[in-house]
């Protein structure tokens, strides 16, 4: 299984290349979508492939939930999903062949003589570095060990040189090939180290551009000395920035949730959250911030990626996510919004909701806000005031209930047939006239009696989404 020089293809060739050892986090989401937009506006092809190569914590649940999210997100991709698992023949294959070439070793230490010198090393305050002492080993010796049937892992023989690459995103990055240790690129069970498994895969699937988070800089020299040992062009490599809270920390679970299907549960929207991860180390160039997702392919490029940290901000994503909102059709809205309202339990009594979903989807930020809205505007819903309902009538007192009596009474004159918003708002406003109060002293009271709070659709709107019968009920 001799790797052939393998021209690099005329169209950009990217992937994704997922762990799943856990959920799919906003992180991975935001390197998935732009290696996704990267291919989609270079008319590449995306391939992705599951590193499941750590046995212990790599789960079938985890990849399901990888590609639930990458569904839900919207993103597909040309070729896979390769399981990297299926692989483990090839990637011995060139370790081995790097072992013929003399460019890697056999080494006999033992895992637990490794971590013996590396606590030496703590103890005396030194770094770690392994001293290349396989290699001082006789070849007698080594065929002697061989024989007896002693473990053995491969180290790669980091040359002594110049590694060095044009990063797309953090221009020229070098490393001295003396500062790496030879690492270890297969085990003494025969399977492959990290490092090892990327280049072989991302060889044999043509890849040619590599765009990960920069957490993975250090990889890199060690990835292409390994490229340059198997005789291969590297690809162009792209590190995103790493997101941070608005604190500058680190994006985690200290943040909040940090999972994109929490998000998802959240109601944020995908178009919404699309937009808000492609921003996420991306710049358009200028300051528009709504970018549908043609508009992203359009414009997408490695160079508008920014090397300085991103920074994950909830409150701009609500917003955005409001934005995406009052776009949307409320029929493009009811299903979701049926299954939060079946999430909180509420039962729409066979209404139709789409008016409703259209009354409270201007104002809204997440689909969530929405379903809570709605089931505040059902029949027979519990309604709580909120802190600002409860300080609006304690500022107006006696006038709060005075005002709802005459507002009930002014609206009740109002049949089935005249329960519509135009005749709704002729009869507040007549009523406000008359008494010579201000018309907000009879809106906000009749808000909060239908809604628990101050903020809401126009009155006569809200009266007539919740119905006649309804409204004069809360009233009352
Ligand atoms: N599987 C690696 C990870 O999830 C990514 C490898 C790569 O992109 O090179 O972090």
């Amino acid at each position: 299984m001799e790797l052939r020089p393998n021209p690099m293809p005329a169209t950009p060739r990217l992937r994704f290349a997922p762990s799943p050892t856990g959920y799919l986090h906003v992180g991975g989401a935001r390197t998935a979508l732009f290696n996704w937009l990267y291919a989609r506006h270079s008319g590449g092809t995306l391939v992705l492939r599951i590193e499941d190569t750590d046995r212990e914590r790599s789960t079938d649940a985890h990849t399901q939930v990888i590609l639930d999210g990458l569904a839900w997100l919207g993103l597909d991709w040309d070729e896979g999903p390769f399981f990297q698992g299926a692989y483990a023949e090839r990637h011995a294959a060139d370790a081995r062949r790097l072992l013929d070439e003399g460019k890697a070793y056999k080494d006999f230490l033992t895992a637990g003589e490794l971590e013996a010198a590396r606590e030496r090393a703590k103890a005396a305050g030194q770094t770690f570095r392994y001293d290349r002492r396989a290699l001082a080993l006789p070849e007698e010796e080594v065929a002697r060990r061989e024989a007896a049937g002693a473990p053995y892992t491969i180290r790669f023989a980091v040359p002594d040189e110049e590694i060095a690459w044009d990063d797309a995103v953090h221009g020229r990055i070098s490393w001295q090939g003396r500062d790496i240790d030879d690492f270890i690129i297969l085990r003494s069970d025969g399977t492959a180290i990290y490092n090892l498994a990327v280049v072989s895969d991302d060889v044999a699937m043509r890849i040619t551009h590599v765009m990960r988070g920069d957490d993975h800089i250090a990889n890199t020299p060690k990835q292409i000395a390994l490229y340059r040992a198997l005789g291969h062009p590297e690809p162009v490599f792209a590190h995103v920035p790493v997101i941070l809270g608005t604190d500058g920390k680190k994006l985690s679970k200290r943040h909040g949730a940090t999972a994109v299907g929490d998000y998802q549960h959240m109601g944020i929207v995908p178009a919404a959250m699309r937009n808000f991860l492609a921003l996420l180390g991306w710049s358009p160039g200028n300051d528009d911030e709504i970018l549908p997702l043609d508009e992203l392919v359009r414009r997408f490029t490695l160079e508008g990626i920014q090397a300085r940290p991103a920074v994950f901000d909830l409150t701009k994503l609500e917003w955005m996510n409001g934005q995406y909102l009052s776009q949307l059709d409320a029929r493009d809205l009811l299903a979701p919004v049926e299954r939060q309202l079946a999430a909180l339990g509420v039962d729409g009594g066979g209404r139709d909701l789409l008016p409703l979903i259209g009354a409270v989807k201007p104002r809204a930020r997440t689909v969530t806000g929405i379903a809570e809205q709605v089931a505040v505007r059902l029949p027979g819903a519990t309604v709580t005031r909120d802190a600002k309902g409860d300080a609006l009538a304690a500022k107006l007192g006696d006038r709060f209930a005075a005002s709802l009596a005459m507002a009930r009474a002014e609206l009740a004159a109002l049949d089935d047939d005249r329960w519509q918003p135009e005749a709704l708002e002729a009869a507040l406003k007549a009523l406000a006239e008359r008494e010579g109060i201000k018309l907000g002293d009879v809106m906000q009271p009749i808000r909060v009696a239908l809604t628990g709070g101050t903020v809401s659709e126009p009155v006569h709107e809200l009266l007539a989404v919740v119905g006649r019968e309804e409204a004069l009920r809360r009233l009352d």
